[in-house]
């Protein structure tokens, strides 16, 4: 239903993406996540046909955006980031004059009514817009991106700046809407992916470093403990003896450094716990440990773990830009 295909954007020399693909299917619930300036917004402007790509394209329902902007624009409905604000019109006004604007040809009332009804906004439809808190008007916002009953709703960074029970709205919402639709979500909150994807595609500065579905990636988390070790040796050495440990899944080394000890991060397989075989293996190599402590299991943990390592190759690979 929406593909990218090898896009990249370049400002001067500076990648904003570089090389970024995914497919995604019809029905799909999808979350793009990355810390701000990663290059989320870039890739939803380019996927609505507001941005041109440097190269690479854009498909939505097999249709190029670029070579056939006005075709493609059919399937999708677009939230961005700072919605237009139209504060001098009411609700139904500003859906009105949407519903021109795209030349919808549905039955208007019956088709604006339902979708005032599915975004809760049939109370207040008569209601300027200025005069709405911001949790309304970002169901406005939505709102918008359903006239014509679009096949594809890409929404970027749809809560920010809304209060907790506003963002528990707007996510139910949305995710009563991928019932319906293919959606896409942009956002810079790991919960957020959580609570309404069912595959997220993790991105940093402009390259994809995780594509997976959100409970396979819970499900990593659960299998195994972590543990970030702390030891005074070359790391040369070190890194390969914890790999050698029996349990160890995996074990990396990890940015910065404890005075001479330099940081790893130790996962075990299944629920082995290798405490003390990592302990053991410093004694008998006569490398002071001088920190273990269990790393938080969550969403979070991972992405930093995820940014950290694609900085690292990004910055001491052949991939340099
Ligand atoms: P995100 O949405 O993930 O916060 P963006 O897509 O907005 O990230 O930005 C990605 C990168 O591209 C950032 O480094 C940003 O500074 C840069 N960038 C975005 N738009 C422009 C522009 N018009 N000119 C120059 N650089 C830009």
């Amino acid at each position: 239903m929406v593909k990218a295909e090898n896009l990249v954007k370049r400002y001067g020399s500076n990648y904003a993406l570089n090389d970024v693909s995914f497919e995604i299917g019809a029905g799909e619930i999808v979350g793009l996540l990355g810390p701000n300036g990663a290059g989320k917004s870039t890739a939803m402007n380019i996927l609505t046909g507001y941005l041109s790509s440097t190269s690479g394209a854009a498909y939505i329902n097999g249709i190029n955006i670029l070579d056939n902007p006005i075709e493609a624009k059919k399937y999708i409905g677009f939230l961005p980031e700072q919605p237009p604000v139209y504060g001098e019109m009411t609700v139904r006004e500003y859906l009105d004059f949407v519903y021109e604007l795209k030349k919808v040809e549905f039955d208007r009332e019956a088709h604006i009514k339902e979708i005032l009804s599915v975004v809760k906004l049939t109370d207040v439809k008569d209601r300027l817009i200025k005069n709405l808190s911001k949790g309304y008007k970002q169901r406005v916002g939505i709102a918008q991106a359903l006239i014509g009953d679009p096949k594809v709703v890409i929404f970027d960074e749809p809560t920010v700046g809304l209060d907790p029970k506003q963002i528990l709205e707007v996510r139910n919402l949305i995710r009563n809407l991928g019932k319906r639709h293919t959606v896409i979500l942009s956002t810079h909150i790991l919960a957020e992916v959580q609570a309404v994807c069912e595959r997220v595609i993790i991105i940093n500065k402009g390259r994809i470093i995780a594509d997976e579905r959100v409970d396979e990636l819970t499900k990593t988390i659960e299998d195994g403990y972590q543990h970030e070790v702390r030891i005074v040796g070359t790391s040369s050495a070190v890194l390969p003896a914890l790999k050698r440990i029996s349990g160890v899944r995996s074990a990396e080394q990890l940015s910065g450094r404890d005075g001479d000890a330099f940081i790893y991060a130790v996962e075990s397989a299944g629920s082995s716990d290798v405490r003390r075989s990592v302990f053991n293996v410093c004694a008998q190599n006569g490398w002071p440990m001088v920190g273990l402590a269990p790393v938080g299991g969550d969403l979070e943990s991972i992405f930093i773990r995820l940014v950290d390592k694609s900085d690292r190759k990004i910055s001491g690979g052949k991939t340099e830009r």
